[in-house]
């Protein structure tokens, strides 16, 4: 029996998630359920899973959901703000936590599940894109867990032999390259002239995948495949040219290895995130997840393309990114997010995005952060610099 505390659980992971611990109640104890400020979304998840603690990150929806659980007699705890959600990444009974968070919040709660052992599930892929090989150690250090959620690398890990699954070298393995499928998202075939004019509506309406509107919108700038390429790089410790992203329109084959002897190993579903959430969950054994095995003679043809950064400019970035280390890593993670926020809000057009994204790596992103502490200065003073920005554009 595993006891599990879920962090972002009223997000598209989280509910993703519970819906494949649902299905194995012999299984799973739901120990900590965590969100923000979605007081109605986790009022109901905790009459529906009775977790022993609910925490809300946001001080104020803590109090309204004590306030409404009370008045149903619910014995769950709320607790409140990052204290919060450390001490439920922290606490001795938990063995797994899924990192479900989305953006940089998910930074500290994720590093303090690594050093305290936990078997970590890993959706939040800014939590890694920011801080590289601090987290990587902290995991190694204290032997503690971690798996691929992120459809992609789950694939690329599924595909991989046991010696690379366990930490292994990619060329002793007779891997000769990490194949990062992607779909492209909404824009693939938009005329350019008309990006000007995209509105939130649009980029986060995903063909393939139902997700949380950051990532989508991620998905339509490419950036997601940028901080895929870059978690992919730390996650299997591959050089640049190690990884090949290839866009897959389908979005079936999730990811693909290809190795010395010209075998090319693919993992394929339906684009569906409970098979990678439930290949984490139990790995190395397989559980149920609720999706159903693809039906070959109902699919369409697949078709493979290379991606186009004209078309895609911050693909490009964060490529460019990852060559230059982590300092421009931190800082294209920081400024994205507050630029892709500021789009949801009608703040700034689409294709300023990447104009963002430029102007901050310009001025910080040949900063040199060594420490925790100067991975989130380094995000703080991004943050600063590219809301400034933000009033010029
Ligand atoms: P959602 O926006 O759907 O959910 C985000 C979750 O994080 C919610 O529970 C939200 O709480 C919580 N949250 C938001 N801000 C904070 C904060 N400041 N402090 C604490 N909790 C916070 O995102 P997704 O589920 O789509 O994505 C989560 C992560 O998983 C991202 O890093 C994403 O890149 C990654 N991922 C997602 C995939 C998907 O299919 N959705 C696929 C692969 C990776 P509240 O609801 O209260 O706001």
């Amino acid at each position: 029996m595993q006891t599990i505390t879920i962090l972002g659980a009223t997000g598209s992971i989280g509910l993703s998630t519970l819906d494949v611990i649902k299905r194995h109640p012999d299984k799973f104890h739901v120990y900590a359920l965590t969100g923000n400020t979605n007081v109605l979304g986790m009022f109901e998840l905790c009459q529906q899973f009775k977790p022993n603690i609910a925490v809300m990150a946001d001080e104020v929806s803590a109090q309204k959901l004590h306030t409404q659980l009370q008045s149903v007699g619910s014995e769950v705890d709320v607790i409140a703000g990052t204290d919060g959600l450390l001490q439920v990444c922290s606490a001795p009974i938990v063995t797994t936590v899924m990192a479900g968070i989305v953006g940089a919040a998910g930074l500290l709660p994720s590093l303090t599940a690594a050093k305290h052992s936990k078997r970590i599930l890993l959706a939040n892929k800014e939590a890694l894109v920011m801080s590289g090989d601090l987290f990587l150690s902290a995991v190694a250090d204290n032997n503690a867990i971690l798996l691929p959620v992120d459809s992609e690398h789950n694939a690329i890990f599924q595909a991989m032999p046991p010696s690379v699954q366990a930490g292994g070298n990619l060329k002793a393995a007779g891997v000769e390259k990490i194949l990062l499928t992607g779909s492209g998202g909404p824009f693939l075939t938009k005329p350019l002239n008309e990006f000007s004019q995209i509105t939130p509506e649009m980029a986060v309406a995903h063909p393939n995948w139902s997700m949380g509107a950051k990532i989508s919108v991620d998905s339509a700038t490419m950036m997601n495949k940028g901080l895929e390429f870059i978690e992919a790089k730390l996650l299997f410790n591959a050089s640049f040219e190690q990884i090949d992203v290839v866009i897959h329109p389908q979005s079936i084959i999730h990811s693909m290895v290809s190795y010395s002897d010209g075998s090319v190993l693919a993992q394929m579903g339906q684009p569906d995130m409970r098979i990678p959430i439930a290949h984490t969950l139990t790995f190395p054994e397989r559980i149920k997840s609720g999706v159903k095995p693809l039906d070959f003679t109902q699919l369409a043809d697949f078709s493979f393309c290379s991606p186009d950064l004209s078309r895609f400019p911050n693909l490009g970035l964060a490529l460019e990114a990852s060559k230059v280390g982590q300092g421009a890593t931190t800082v294209l993670n920081a400024s994205n997010e507050i630029a892709v926020s500021h789009f949801l809000e009608r703040d700034i057009s689409f294709d300023n995005i990447v104009t963002l994204n430029e102007l901050c790596l310009e001025q910080l992103g040949s900063s040199r952060p060594i420490t925790l502490d100067d991975i989130l200065e380094l995000d703080q003073q991004t943050r600063e610099v590219a809301l400034g920005l933000i009033t010029q554009l």
